[in-house]
Order: C-alpha cells, then structure tokens, then sequence
C-alpha cells in the first residue's frame, strides 16, 4: 500500500485520526492532550499522571497521523485509500477498518453525519464520510476502464454479538446467518446474505442508505447497541477482460468498509449476565483482530497460524488481511485529557499492527 505521505508500501497500513475537542468537552474544561510535532507522531502528554507533575510525553510514529483540523477530504488523498480501490478493480481483496473507542470518529470518518443521508446523496458536503467519497472515485475509475467490463455487487451486514444480520434485509422474523467456509467461494462467506447488484453509482448509495437505515431499525430499544456491534459493508468487484487470444480474463476483487464496535469494550467484562457475554464477544472479535493483524505484520510469523477461526469478525477479513490482501486501519482517537488511557490503548493496538 503506498502513497506519498506513507513511504512503506505494505500489505497493512495503520493511520492515526484524531478528532476535535468537542463542545461538551471544552464546557467541562477538558484539555487537548495530544500534540502532533510532525512526521507521523503523535505525542500523549502524561503531566499529571501516576501522580506526578511533570513527565515526559509517549510517543508514537506512523505513515500518516491527521490533526484534528484534518477533512474528510484528506483521508480520502492521504492514507492510501486511492490506492486500495484501485487493487480492489485489479482484483485483489481490500479492507479499510476503523477502530477506537466510542466516540472516536469511526462512524465520522466512514459514513459522516447520519443527517446527510436524510436529504437524498446527491449532495456532496464537506462531512460525506470515506465510503460515500471512495464510491464516487470508484466509479469514476471504473469509467477509464474501456477495456474491461464490470459488475458490482453490494452487501451490508452487522455482526452483534457473534451473530449476523444482513443489514439490507430486516424482516420481523429475521434470522442471524451462518458464515461457512466454502471451496469454490475460496473462503469464507455469510450464506444467504443479500448481495445488491449496483451498475451506477446511485445503487451504491442506496445500499449505504438503507443499512444505515436498518441498523437504526436493528438497535431500536437497545442501549449501547451501535457501539458494541460491527458493520461490514462489502461491495464486490468482477471485471471481465477481453485478451488479445479471445479468452477472457476475469477478475474477483473487492473492498470492505468496516466501523468497528468501540474499543473500550475490550476492557469492560466485570458487568454481569447478558452484558458480560456480549463484552466478551467483542472483546474477542477485537483481540483475536489484533492477534491476526500483529501476526500479519511480523514478517516471521506471517507464515505460521493465524487464527482467523476465532472469531466471525477475522472468517470475514480473512482473505483481505491475508495472501494477497491489502489492509488499512485507521485508529480514531480524542485529543480528551479524560479519554487519556483509552488514547493510549488505541495508540498501542495501532503500533502493535505495524510492529515488523
Ligand atoms: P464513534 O463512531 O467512534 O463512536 P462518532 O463518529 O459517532 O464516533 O463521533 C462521535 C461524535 O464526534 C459525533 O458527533 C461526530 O460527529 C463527532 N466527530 C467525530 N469525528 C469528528 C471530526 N473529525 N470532526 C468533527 N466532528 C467529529
Ligand atoms: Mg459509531
């Protein structure tokens, strides 16, 4: 994965954003607390903490780091992702996944405000988050190609505690769907899911627009339910290619946009019953995550076992995280002075995916 600003080109990139001080915060006097000196550091300012005044700052190094001034925009030019959907066309198995804990951005940074889909997608406003802007050049880059023929298809799933939802079929008597491993598929894959075929823009966008719907539907009553489950929106890429011996070439790529459940649960499993159960699925599918994802980067395990099967999450991902698969994290974290120690938590996952 390469880009101008990140000089490594590699089957996982992490970037860190990190979102603005909000209202309710600097009301409540809380400070920035992270400080951002320049190439790819983010520095944690730990005055105060443990007791004492003054301490040196933690500090940690990625391709890319974007400032709290960063747009939408810019996650879109900087980090690679131009890059990841131009593989996705060529055929290879792409994922971009936001981690962090609630609150972070991770839905600012995929989606953009839920409001700017009540209006219609046509318009096109700072705040369109990463999957509305990576459609747009998608199918701009799709138009170059007159040499290929192309068929999208989309599906949109919730993964909440272990079980799957396909977000594109809500029904009252709607049963989780089983992910099995299948030779032909090569891979894993959720049977039975809703796949959209999508031959212009505007389907895509709908397919985004009514799984934002229906997960709003899905959580009705359930307190904490977006932050404790994840999202996959997968939209699927087979090209056709006409080769000078009249054989045709065909190609199966695609890209998933992932908003992952908030990370703090990871830490949260002294609650009781139902809670505890869910806190430990998440927990599970987040760590085993991190578990695949270090050993993906660490050029000497790479070969060895990756336990992909722990977890639905990870089945899912395999084959992007995997082989030939390319990966982009993007770690969302607050500059809160109160969010310090899950800043910090995150910060680590995010470096533990880089660890060669
Ligand atoms: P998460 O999905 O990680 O729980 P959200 O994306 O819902 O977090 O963000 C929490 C709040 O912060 C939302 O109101 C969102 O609009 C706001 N927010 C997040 N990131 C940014 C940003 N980069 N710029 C402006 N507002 C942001
Ligand atoms: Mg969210």
């Amino acid at each position: 994965l390469c880009d101008e600003a990140a000089d490594e080109c590699d089957n996982i990139n992490v970037v860190i954003r990190c979102r603005p001080l909000n209202d309710k915060e600097r009301q409540r006097g809380d400070e920035n607390n992270l400080i951002f000196p320049g190439e790819g550091q983010a520095w944690v300012n730990m005055d105060g903490m443990n007791g004492q005044l003054t301490q040196k700052p933690k500090v940690f190094t990625y391709n890319v780091v974007f400032e709290p001034e960063a747009l939408q925009e810019d996650i879109l030019e900087h980090s690679g992702v131009k890059r990841l959907l131009d593989m996705a066309i060529d055929g290879f198995s792409c994922t971009i996944f936001c981690y962090g804990q609630t609150g972070s951005g991770k839905t600012h940074t995929l989606t953009g405000p839920p409001h700017l889909f009540d209006k219609g997608p046509d318009m096109f406003s700072e705040s369109h988050g990463l999957i509305f802007r990576s459609f747009v050049y998608l199918f701009n880059q799709l138009q170059n190609r007159d040499d290929q023929e192309f068929t999208l298809t989309a599906s949109y799933l919730e993964i909440y505690n272990e079980k799957v939802i396909d977000l594109l079929n809500i029904g009252t008597n709607t049963k989780p769907l089983q992910v099995r491993w299948s030779k032909k598929k090569r891979g894993f894959f959720v049977e039975n899911l809703f796949e959209i075929e999508c031959a212009e823009l505007d389907d895509l966008l709908a397919v985004l627009e009514e799984g934002l719907r229906n997960r709003a539907v899905a959580s009705h009553n359930m307190n904490e339910y977006s932050s404790r489950s994840h999202t996959i929106l997968t939209v699927n890429i087979t090209s056709e290619q006409k080769a000078d011996d009249g054989v045709n070439l065909t190609r199966n790529g695609k890209i998933n946009f992932v908003d992952l459940a908030g990370s703090e649960m990871t830490k949260k499993t002294n609650s009781e019953g139902k809670t505890l159960e869910e806190a430990n699925n998440i927990n599970k599918s987040l760590m085993v995550l991190g578990t695949c994802i270090a050993a993906l980067s660490d050029n000497r395990k790479r070969d060895g076992h990756i336990p992909y099967r722990d977890s639905k999450l990870t089945k899912l991902l395999a084959d992007s995280l995997a082989g030939n698969g390319v990966t982009l994290m993007i770690a969302c974290v607050s500059p809160a002075k109160s969010n310090i120690s899950e800043t910090i938590n995150t910060l680590r996952y995010a470096t533990r995916a880089k660890r060669i």
